[in-house]
């Protein structure tokens, strides 16, 4: 009986195996599809100066518009997208559409500065540093209007040949972020040797006002870091000015968030640009 049950339960496991590859597969297609039929493109969230509450920079964030409807996050296909290959694709799009974008506002009035998320897959490509100066190039984009946003983990994974990319990439004259700081790495010792310009406190680090003194010591310790590294600090997932409260920094600080704005179609974020947010920020 056990042996009738195993063999049961193994072909259980078998079938179950053979639906996830097979629904891995049809989501590979149907994302190379995606790509070929401008179903994937960037939507758009504003990062608002604390200073002077006026949009100074926006993060572009893909997304999957199925032409049946609906919008599929990228933590749904991102993954996918990185073992396939595909990353590089969709990063070159993303790149482009997002250079010509902050080249569009430029040209009507409005210095954005467009950050792009970078996958660890796309930086490791020979040939990255000489993707992101052509892309400058066809757009015309002022270099300084484009940062580029690394996770800690992609930057350690190989410190030294990194230094390199990185040096490379800076001559560009673009900036360099690191997203999601405080999520991965442990040692700091990166900051001081890399030509790293804005820190992205993760949005888990976000607390407010009310919080354990622990959870905002953790925030101050890292404003107090870029401070004295210089560094600009961009601070992730805000969703209410008790939030804001908590953020003094001399350095340049950026405020990226539900609070001022989801990440929208570009059509949306025009009207935002003259807009002022400085009423949200009366807690500083
Ligand atoms: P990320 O780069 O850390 O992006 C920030 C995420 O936080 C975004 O999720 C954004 O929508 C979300 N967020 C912003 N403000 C708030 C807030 O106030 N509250 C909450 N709860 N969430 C907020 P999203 O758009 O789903 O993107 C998830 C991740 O997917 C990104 O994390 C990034 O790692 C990756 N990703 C997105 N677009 C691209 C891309 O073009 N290329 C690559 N390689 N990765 C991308
Ligand atoms: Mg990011
Ligand atoms: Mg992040
Ligand atoms: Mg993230």
């Amino acid at each position: 009986f056990a042996k009738q049950s195993g063999r049961c339960c193994y072909k259980f496991y078998q079938d179950s195996m053979n639906s996830k590859a097979a629904a891995r597969l049809q989501l590979e297609q149907d994302l190379r599809q995606a790509l070929k039929s401008n179903e994937i493109v960037p939507f758009y969230q504003p990062q608002v100066c604390a200073r002077s509450g006026r949009i100074v920079g926006v993060e572009a964030l893909v997304r999957w518009l199925p032409l049946k409807g609906g919008i599929i996050p990228p933590d749904e296909f991102i993954p996918i997208a990185e073992e396939t290959g595909l990353i590089n694709e969709l990063g070159r799009l993303v790149l482009e559409q997002g250079c010509y974008q902050a080249k569009q506002w430029l040209d009507s009035g409005h210095s954005v500065r467009m950050a792009i998320n970078v996958s660890a897959h796309q930086f490791r490509q020979h040939d990255f540093t000489q993707t992101v100066a052509q892309v400058l190039e066809q757009s015309q984009l002022p270099p300084s209007l484009l940062e580029l946003e690394l996770t800690e983990s992609v930057i350690m994974s190989d410190a030294e040949e990194n230094i390199a990319r990185l040096v490379e990439l800076k001559s560009l004259g673009v900036s360099l972020a690191v997203d999601d700081f405080g999520t991965g790495y442990s040692s700091l010792s990166y900051l001081k040797r890399f030509p790293i310009d804005i820190l992205k406190i993760d949005r888990s680090f976000m607390c407010d006002v009310n919080s354990a003194l622990d959870d905002v010591a953790i925030v101050e310790a890292i404003l107090a870091l870029a401070e004295s590294l210089k560094l600009g600090v961009i601070a992730e997932g805000i969703e209410y000015t008790s939030q804001i409260a908590i953020l003094k920094s001399s350095n340049e600080l950026l405020l990226q968030g539900y609070l001022f704005s989801r990440p929208v179609a570009a059509e949306y974020i025009g009207p935002l640009l003259s807009q002022n947010f400085t009423h949200l920020m009366a807690e500083l």
